[in-house]
Protein backbone atom coordinates (compact mmCIF):
# COMPACT_ATOMS: atom_id res chain seq x y z
CA UNK A 1 0.00 0.00 0.00
CA UNK A 2 1.29 3.99 -0.77
CA UNK A 3 1.54 5.49 2.38
CA UNK A 4 -0.65 8.60 1.92
CA UNK A 5 1.36 12.21 1.48
CA UNK A 6 -0.58 13.47 4.17
CA UNK A 7 -3.33 12.78 6.54
CA UNK A 8 -5.57 14.01 8.84
CA UNK A 9 -6.31 11.66 12.32
CA UNK A 10 -8.55 12.52 14.76
CA UNK A 11 -7.44 11.32 18.16
CA UNK A 12 -10.77 12.49 19.96
CA UNK A 13 -14.15 14.02 18.91
CA UNK A 14 -15.53 14.96 22.44
CA UNK A 15 -16.70 18.35 23.27
CA UNK A 16 -18.74 19.45 26.34
CA UNK A 17 -18.15 17.94 29.75
CA UNK A 18 -20.62 15.20 29.83
CA UNK A 19 -19.10 13.73 27.03
CA UNK A 20 -15.20 14.01 27.79
CA UNK A 21 -15.60 13.25 31.43
CA UNK A 22 -16.98 9.93 30.87
CA UNK A 23 -14.45 9.61 27.80
CA UNK A 24 -17.73 8.58 25.94
CA UNK A 25 -15.53 10.40 22.64
CA UNK A 26 -11.75 10.58 23.41
CA UNK A 27 -10.33 14.19 23.54
CA UNK A 28 -6.87 13.91 22.23
CA UNK A 29 -7.06 16.40 19.54
CA UNK A 30 -6.31 16.61 15.83
CA UNK A 31 -2.96 15.02 13.88
CA UNK A 32 -2.08 16.97 10.73
CA UNK A 33 0.55 15.11 8.72
CA UNK A 34 1.90 16.60 5.51
CA UNK A 35 5.27 16.69 3.63
CA UNK A 36 7.87 16.65 6.96
CA UNK A 37 5.70 18.26 9.24
CA UNK A 38 3.47 16.86 12.35
CA UNK A 39 1.27 18.97 13.72
CA UNK A 40 -1.20 18.54 17.07
CA UNK A 41 -4.27 20.74 17.58
CA UNK A 42 -5.99 21.40 20.81
CA UNK A 43 -4.45 18.43 22.97
CA UNK A 44 -7.38 17.88 25.53
CA UNK A 45 -7.10 15.14 28.59
CA UNK A 46 -5.96 11.61 27.30
CA UNK A 47 -4.02 13.51 23.85
CA UNK A 48 -1.04 11.20 25.29
CA UNK A 49 -2.95 8.02 25.17
CA UNK A 50 -4.84 8.75 21.79
CA UNK A 51 -1.33 9.54 20.06
CA UNK A 52 0.20 6.30 21.41
CA UNK A 53 -3.00 3.87 20.77
CA UNK A 54 -3.12 5.54 16.78
CA UNK A 55 0.98 5.11 16.19
CA UNK A 56 1.73 8.61 16.21
CA UNK A 57 5.51 9.25 17.51
CA UNK A 58 5.02 12.32 19.31
CA UNK A 59 8.61 12.94 19.26
CA UNK A 60 8.50 14.19 15.27
CA UNK A 61 5.92 16.93 16.15
CA UNK A 62 6.79 20.17 14.81
CA UNK A 63 4.21 22.09 16.59
CA UNK A 64 1.34 21.96 18.94
CA UNK A 65 -1.63 24.29 18.33
CA UNK A 66 -3.52 25.43 21.34
CA UNK A 67 -6.95 27.51 20.33
CA UNK A 68 -7.73 28.67 23.94
CA UNK A 69 -8.00 27.76 27.37
CA UNK A 70 -10.74 25.46 28.17
CA UNK A 71 -9.47 22.13 29.13
CA UNK A 72 -10.43 19.85 26.67
CA UNK A 73 -8.40 21.75 24.35
CA UNK A 74 -5.38 22.17 26.64
CA UNK A 75 -5.02 19.79 29.35
CA UNK A 76 -1.99 17.80 27.87
CA UNK A 77 -0.02 20.24 26.63
CA UNK A 78 2.88 19.78 29.26
CA UNK A 79 2.94 16.41 29.22
CA UNK A 80 2.89 16.22 25.45
CA UNK A 81 5.62 18.85 25.10
CA UNK A 82 7.77 16.96 27.82
CA UNK A 83 7.53 13.96 25.23
CA UNK A 84 8.10 15.25 22.32
CA UNK A 85 11.17 16.99 23.84
CA UNK A 86 12.20 14.23 26.24
CA UNK A 87 12.50 16.90 28.94
CA UNK A 88 13.55 19.29 26.53
CA UNK A 89 16.74 17.36 26.22
CA UNK A 90 16.43 17.38 22.35
CA UNK A 91 15.06 20.87 22.63
CA UNK A 92 12.38 21.64 19.46
CA UNK A 93 9.19 22.42 18.31
CA UNK A 94 7.01 25.70 18.43
CA UNK A 95 3.91 26.06 20.54
CA UNK A 96 1.43 28.53 18.75
CA UNK A 97 -1.85 28.94 21.45
CA UNK A 98 -4.45 32.27 22.14
CA UNK A 99 -3.34 34.52 24.52
CA UNK A 100 -5.73 33.22 27.44
CA UNK A 101 -3.84 29.84 27.20
CA UNK A 102 -0.44 31.72 27.71
CA UNK A 103 -1.30 34.06 30.17
CA UNK A 104 -3.40 30.86 32.29
CA UNK A 105 -0.42 30.01 33.81
CA UNK A 106 -1.34 26.31 32.89
CA UNK A 107 1.76 25.87 30.87
CA UNK A 108 4.43 25.05 33.62
CA UNK A 109 8.21 26.98 33.06
CA UNK A 110 10.09 23.99 32.71
CA UNK A 111 7.74 22.87 29.69
CA UNK A 112 8.06 26.44 27.99
CA UNK A 113 11.70 26.07 28.37
CA UNK A 114 11.70 22.60 26.38
CA UNK A 115 10.51 24.25 23.04
CA UNK A 116 12.21 26.08 20.41
CA UNK A 117 9.47 28.50 20.16
CA UNK A 118 5.78 30.11 21.31
CA UNK A 119 3.97 32.19 19.29
CA UNK A 120 0.64 33.67 20.88
CA UNK A 121 -2.10 33.44 18.22
CA UNK A 122 -4.60 37.00 17.94
CA UNK A 123 -6.87 37.03 14.75
CA UNK A 124 -5.72 37.34 11.45
CA UNK A 125 -2.38 36.92 12.64
CA UNK A 126 -0.11 34.79 10.27
CA UNK A 127 3.11 32.59 10.83
CA UNK A 128 5.21 30.49 9.12
CA UNK A 129 6.59 27.03 9.77
CA UNK A 130 8.25 25.10 7.56
CA UNK A 131 6.47 25.17 4.33
CA UNK A 132 3.12 25.77 6.35
CA UNK A 133 1.44 29.08 6.22
CA UNK A 134 -1.12 29.57 9.55
CA UNK A 135 -3.31 32.10 10.10
CA UNK A 136 -5.13 32.35 13.24
CA UNK A 137 -8.95 32.69 12.61
CA UNK A 138 -11.48 35.11 15.30
CA UNK A 139 -14.16 33.18 17.31
CA UNK A 140 -16.84 34.49 19.52
CA UNK A 141 -16.76 31.72 22.31
CA UNK A 142 -16.58 31.95 26.42
CA UNK A 143 -13.04 32.24 26.36
CA UNK A 144 -12.85 35.77 24.44
CA UNK A 145 -9.00 35.13 23.07
CA UNK A 146 -10.36 31.69 21.61
CA UNK A 147 -8.55 31.61 17.70
CA UNK A 148 -9.61 29.26 14.92
CA UNK A 149 -6.41 28.42 12.78
CA UNK A 150 -6.35 28.10 8.61
CA UNK A 151 -3.30 26.28 7.34
CA UNK A 152 -1.93 27.15 4.09
CA UNK A 153 -0.26 23.79 3.38
CA UNK A 154 1.86 22.95 0.52
CA UNK A 155 -0.88 20.66 -0.25
CA UNK A 156 -4.36 21.35 0.85
CA UNK A 157 -6.10 24.37 2.93
CA UNK A 158 -7.43 23.37 5.86
CA UNK A 159 -9.88 25.44 8.42
CA UNK A 160 -10.44 24.95 12.09
CA UNK A 161 -13.18 26.84 13.63
CA UNK A 162 -12.25 25.76 17.24
CA UNK A 163 -15.43 26.39 19.68
CA UNK A 164 -17.21 29.59 18.50
CA UNK A 165 -20.77 31.15 17.66
CA UNK A 166 -22.12 31.46 14.36
CA UNK A 167 -21.46 34.92 13.33
CA UNK A 168 -22.01 36.11 9.81
CA UNK A 169 -18.71 37.97 9.94
CA UNK A 170 -16.70 35.10 10.73
CA UNK A 171 -17.99 33.23 7.93
CA UNK A 172 -15.78 34.56 5.62
CA UNK A 173 -12.31 33.57 6.80
CA UNK A 174 -13.39 30.15 6.37
CA UNK A 175 -13.64 30.06 2.26
CA UNK A 176 -11.48 29.09 0.39
CA UNK A 177 -10.79 25.66 2.29
CA UNK A 178 -10.38 22.61 0.99
CA UNK A 179 -11.02 21.07 4.50
CA UNK A 180 -12.98 22.65 6.86
CA UNK A 181 -13.50 21.03 10.48
CA UNK A 182 -16.25 22.61 12.62
CA UNK A 183 -16.92 22.26 16.57
CA UNK A 184 -20.43 21.16 16.32
CA UNK A 185 -21.94 20.99 19.80
CA UNK A 186 -25.66 20.90 19.20
CA UNK A 187 -28.14 18.97 17.20
CA UNK A 188 -31.39 20.66 15.27
CA UNK A 189 -33.87 22.70 17.56
CA UNK A 190 -31.63 23.37 20.16
CA UNK A 191 -29.06 26.04 20.73
CA UNK A 192 -26.77 26.94 23.48
CA UNK A 193 -24.53 30.60 22.82
CA UNK A 194 -21.33 30.77 21.91
CA UNK A 195 -21.20 27.46 20.23
CA UNK A 196 -22.37 25.70 16.74
CA UNK A 197 -25.56 24.39 16.45
CA UNK A 198 -26.15 21.97 12.70
CA UNK A 199 -28.32 24.73 11.63
CA UNK A 200 -25.41 27.14 11.99
CA UNK A 201 -22.90 24.77 9.93
CA UNK A 202 -25.45 24.78 7.08
CA UNK A 203 -25.52 28.71 6.82
CA UNK A 204 -21.56 28.41 7.31
CA UNK A 205 -21.38 25.98 4.16
CA UNK A 206 -23.57 27.63 2.11
CA UNK A 207 -21.37 30.94 2.60
CA UNK A 208 -17.99 29.27 2.53
CA UNK A 209 -18.59 26.34 0.48
CA UNK A 210 -15.61 23.58 1.44
CA UNK A 211 -14.38 21.12 -0.33
CA UNK A 212 -15.37 19.08 2.28
CA UNK A 213 -16.79 19.42 6.08
CA UNK A 214 -15.92 17.62 8.56
CA UNK A 215 -17.52 17.85 12.17
CA UNK A 216 -16.00 17.33 15.65
CA UNK A 217 -16.28 18.57 19.30
CA UNK A 218 -19.81 16.49 19.47
CA UNK A 219 -21.88 17.55 23.01
CA UNK A 220 -24.18 15.34 24.93
CA UNK A 221 -27.06 15.72 23.01
CA UNK A 222 -25.83 15.59 19.77
CA UNK A 223 -24.12 12.81 20.49
CA UNK A 224 -27.68 11.25 21.95
CA UNK A 225 -29.42 11.81 18.73
CA UNK A 226 -26.30 10.77 16.62
CA UNK A 227 -23.61 12.55 14.60
CA UNK A 228 -24.27 10.77 11.92
CA UNK A 229 -27.67 11.73 11.27
CA UNK A 230 -27.15 14.94 12.15
CA UNK A 231 -23.83 15.13 9.27
CA UNK A 232 -26.21 13.22 6.90
CA UNK A 233 -29.29 15.88 7.21
CA UNK A 234 -26.61 19.05 6.97
CA UNK A 235 -25.08 17.31 3.72
CA UNK A 236 -28.63 16.81 2.12
CA UNK A 237 -29.83 20.40 2.94
CA UNK A 238 -26.62 22.31 1.77
CA UNK A 239 -25.66 19.91 -1.22
CA UNK A 240 -22.38 19.58 -0.12
CA UNK A 241 -19.94 16.89 1.25
CA UNK A 242 -20.24 16.21 5.16
CA UNK A 243 -18.64 14.04 7.65
CA UNK A 244 -19.46 13.02 11.19
CA UNK A 245 -15.79 12.53 12.68
CA UNK A 246 -14.66 9.55 14.49
CA UNK A 247 -12.35 8.53 16.94
CA UNK A 248 -9.28 7.32 15.09
CA UNK A 249 -10.87 8.63 11.90
CA UNK A 250 -8.21 9.43 9.18
CA UNK A 251 -8.54 11.55 6.39
CA UNK A 252 -6.91 11.33 2.99
CA UNK A 253 -6.82 15.63 2.30
CA UNK A 254 -5.01 15.46 -0.81
CA UNK A 255 -7.90 13.71 -2.22
CA UNK A 256 -10.13 16.62 -1.50
CA UNK A 257 -7.32 19.56 -2.62
CA UNK A 258 -8.82 21.82 -5.28
CA UNK A 259 -5.69 21.58 -7.32
CA UNK A 260 -5.91 17.40 -7.07
CA UNK A 261 -9.45 17.35 -7.91
CA UNK A 262 -8.40 19.51 -11.32
CA UNK A 263 -6.07 16.68 -12.44
CA UNK A 264 -7.97 14.01 -11.21
CA UNK A 265 -11.00 15.69 -13.32
CA UNK A 266 -8.96 15.79 -16.40
CA UNK A 267 -7.48 12.23 -16.24
CA UNK A 268 -11.16 11.03 -15.67
CA UNK A 269 -13.49 13.27 -17.25
CA UNK A 270 -13.96 11.06 -20.63
CA UNK A 271 -14.75 7.90 -18.53
CA UNK A 272 -16.74 9.38 -14.85
CA UNK A 273 -20.15 11.81 -15.45
CA UNK A 274 -20.01 12.76 -11.50
ZN1 LIG B 1 -14.39 25.98 24.80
Amino acid sequence: MIPMEAKILFLGTGGDIAVTSKQARASGGIIIQVDDCQFHIDPGPGALVQAARHGINVRDHTAIFVSHSHLGHCNDVNALIAAMTLNGIDKHGVLVASESFLKSGFLTEFHRNCLEKILPAKPDKKIAIENTEIRSLAAEHTDPDTVGFKLFTPKFVLSYSSDTAYKKELVDQYSKSDILILNHTHPFDTKRPKTLSSEDIIKIINKAKPKLTVLTHFGNKLLNTNPIYEAREIQKQTGAQVIAAEDGMTIDPISYSADMKQKTLNLYSKKQKD
